[in-house]
């Protein structure tokens, strides 16, 4: 069932069409494994053109032999792309990433784990083979596809705006952007009726100040917001939603909230860097858990269609989302295809 997408395949996609489906390969999840959340971040890191590409051109890493991430990751695309079964195992790299975090005790073989935070170690892990250096935060490597394509070099200050006094400005650099679902439906509540689709980045960072204050640096007795600042511009942004409400069920609310495309000028307080003030990034992958299950859906570019990866039941109940944006995808019709 597998074809390899050639050019001429645009063309014969007709809308609704279900071959989509038979685009890419499974990983195997065999009963006990629980390798879901593992296997949902891999096809999405597979689906995302930027970062298949970005890692087939390299190749001199540290190498840490059979706990080595970056060899794993590497073996399960190369057969992503060779090979003619349908269905592959991703042990490998489930043995590498539970040596590599055993002394943690996460990521262990067997146990199911957090497909968002899987991901973002990946990518931290990927760094880590090309620059061998831990301080994540300066890293300038050329050829580090975590912090070249993915990472959101960011501060955050408390600035007065009633006597312009201002704390010490904090850098630090993210993988993945986390949003309180319970905050985020509280900024739709009070948006209703002003929210529009493209007001997403805008809808995520209310969502992301809400409850946020502080007393003035100088204490003149305003309560004051943190502003966050974007100092690059990223390729890809990777938002992850906290489900931080056992109680009530907010995934409709969530659902409709979602909008296909995100400005990076709505998502953060500044942007300095002017390319990143321009670009417009469009929805291309979800990982979603829903019934202690992990899904990914991915955006493939070259057929413009969504495909759900994980033959499973589709999640209509998702309660749990992650979602990256990347800068170079044509605008998905998620709607109009659902
Ligand atoms: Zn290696
Ligand atoms: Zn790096
Ligand atoms: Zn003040």
């Amino acid at each position: 069932m597998f074809k390899k997408p050639g050019k001429g395949l645009k063309k014969s996609y007709q809308p609704g069409s279900m071959m989509s489906l038979a685009l890419t390969k499974g990983l195997m999840n065999e009963p006990g494994q629980n390798s879901c959340f593992l296997n949902s971040a891999v096809q999405v890191l597979w689906q995302l053109d930027i970062f298949r590409r970005s890692l087939r051109h390299l190749s001199g890493h540290f190498c840490l032999g059979d706990a080595c991430i970056f060899c794993a990751l590497k073996s399960i695309f190369s057969q992503f792309q060779q090979s003619r079964e349908r269905v592959l195992p991703s042990d490998s790299l489930r043995n590498a990433l539970a040596e590599t975090f055993k002394d943690e005790q996460r990521f262990q073989l067997g146990l199911m784990d957090d497909a968002a935070e899987c991901f973002e170690n990946i990518l931290e892990r990927i760094h880590l083979h090309i620059v061998s250096d831990p301080t994540t935060d300066s890293c300038c490597s050329k050829s580090c596809i975590t912090h070249q394509k993915f990472a959101m070099m960011l501060y955050e200050q408390f600035v007065c705006r009633c006597c312009g006094a201002s704390s010490d400005p904090h850098p630090f650099t993210e993988f993945v952007h986390y949003v309180s679902t319970t905050a985020l439906c509280q900024q739709v509540n009070r948006m209703l009726g002003k929210n529009r689709p493209d007001m997403f980045g805008e809808l995520l960072q209310a969502a992301n100040s809400t409850g946020d204050l502080r007393s003035c640096p100088s204490d003149c007795g305003q309560s004051i917001k943190i502003r966050r600042v974007l100092l690059n511009c990223p390729e890809i942004v990777t938002i992850g939603f906290v489900w931080d409400s056992e109680q009530s069920d907010l995934t409709d609310d969530v659902i409709w909230s979602l909008g296909p495309r995100l400005n990076l000028c709505g998502l953060f307080n500044r942007v300095s860097d002017e390319n990143a003030k321009r670009c417009e990034l469009h929805l291309v992958g979800m990982i979603c858990f829903s019934s202690k299950h992990y899904s990914a859906f991915a955006y493939h570019t070259k057929s413009s269609k969504w495909i759900l990866i994980h033959l499973v039941h589709i999640p209509l109940n998702f309660s749990d989302c992650s979602f990256v944006y990347n800068v170079k995808a044509k605008v998905p019709k998620i709607k109009s295809e659902q």
